[in-house]
């Protein structure tokens, strides 16, 4: 059922970005989402990866609804209890030394990019080229769209920012050879999520740290969407075994809430006074949103739990996957995908929706799995359920 032939939503007064399911969302909880008819859809998109604790989770909804009462916004410019306490947690469980917060991804990401053409200003002769992977997103703004390797974008809202140098992922040599005293920075996602679930390699990883390292010049990692838990790590990284010198992260952080964040070495943090800021940055719903997210999902055994369900889900995947002869189950954790063979993707997210149950297909053959990070292994199974019913 298209959009046009739901009641009242055809002629919506709202900007035309996408086809938008024909349903209208009233309410959530956990796993599940319910229409204004009151069907329910069990949810393995969850906003794209953020809804960590699923749809309103009481810890959630006990920390923004007392921040609410208490005080939602002060000042960018003025100390909070809970800027300092998110901030604070947020250091003391990753490699980074200082925290800037934001609305958003895209926004952290921007920020990012600011802070390396900055520091390539001050340490190194105003090198500004940050090199940028084929097929990357990195969010929909004027430079972090530059800075994406979406083949879509290339030609759109031109003319670009300029200084986006794209390479293969996970090709060493490429990215060598890309390298001139122009380059500030490397920048890629660990997994490239987007894209259709495309990790880099382990190897390419540790190499890409070295490199950097020897040439003197910045590894940006976003993990807006595979930060917070949902590779099974606190963030992608940690499985490399290497540190990046500034990470951006959002989606998850904020649970739902929008917040981002960019991360940095004490070494990179070279912002003068006026160069970064915004009106909502860091304000106390926010950071108390932020501290119910962070204080679930650093703990180890939540962490633990996301490995074992991811494994399982992994594998209740693989299952189908070789039996349809494909065997394609990518990603790490919370967030796989499985390749089609065909471009069957919309035709299967439009069946689910049907049937009651929300998936994501980023690109035409491929499906992803976003699941709150608090999904059961019952929910698992009925996803796969329908799947299997659909697939077959
Ligand atoms: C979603 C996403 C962004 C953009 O975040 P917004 O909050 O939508 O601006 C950037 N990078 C990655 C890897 C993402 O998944």
């Amino acid at each position: 059922m298209r959009p046009s032939e739901v009641d009242g939503l055809s002629d919506s007064p709202l900007m035309w970005i996408a086809d938008r399911p024909p349903a209208v969302f009233v309410q959530g909880q956990g796993s599940w989402l319910t229409d204004r008819e009151g069907k329910n859809y069990l949810d393995f998109i969850q906003g794209w990866a953020v809804n960590c604790l699923g749809h309103s989770h009481p810890a959630m909804v006990k920390a923004i609804s007392e921040q609410a009462g208490r005080l939602i916004n002060a000042s960018p410019a003025f100390f909070t209890d809970g800027l300092l306490k998110l901030a604070g947690k947020i250091v003391s469980h990753s490699a980074m030394d200082k925290v800037f917060f934001t609305n958003s991804g895209a926004e952290a990401n921007e920020g990012a990019i600011k802070l390396a053409r900055k520091w390539g200003q001050i340490h190194r002769s105003g090198a500004r080229e940050i090199i940028t992977m084929h097929h990357s997103f990195h969010g929909r703004t004027l430079a972090t769209m530059s800075a994406s390797g979406k083949p879509q974008w290339t030609t759109l809202f031109e003319p670009k920012v300029p200084d986006f140098i794209k390479v293969p992922l996970n090709d060493i040599a490429a990215l060598r050879a890309a390298l001139t005293e122009r380059t500030v920075a490397v920048m890629l996602e660990p997994i490239q999520g987007e894209a259709g679930v495309i990790p880099a390699t382990r190897e390419y990883l540790v190499a890409l740290r070295e490199l950097t390292r020897r040439e003197q010049i910045l590894l940006i990692l976003d993990e807006i969407q595979t930060g917070m838990g949902r590779t099974g790590t606190l963030f992608a990284y940690e499985e490399a075994g290497i540190e990046p010198d500034i990470m951006t992260l959002g989606k998850g952080i904020g649970g739902g809430f929008p917040l981002g964040a960019l991360t940095a070495r004490e070494a990179v943090c070279c912002f003068e006074k006026g160069d970064q800021g915004g009106t909502f940055n860091g304000n106390a719903l926010a950071m108390a949103a932020g501290l119910a997210v962070f204080e679930i999902v650093s703990q180890r055994e939540f962490l633990e739990g996301v490995q074992k369900k991811g494994e399982y889900l992994r594998a209740r995947l693989e299952e189908i996957s070789s039996r349809t002869g494909q065997n394609r189950v990518r990603g790490k954790g919370l967030l796989l995908a499985m390749g089609l063979g065909s471009d069957e993707g919309t035709r299967i997210v439009e069946k689910a929706f049907e049937r009651g149950l929300l998936l994501n297909s980023p690109r035409p053959d491929t499906l992803r799995f976003m699941p709150a990070l608090t999904v059961s292994e019952e929910e698992i199974d009925r996803m796969i359920g329908i799947l299997e019913e659909i697939l077959t």
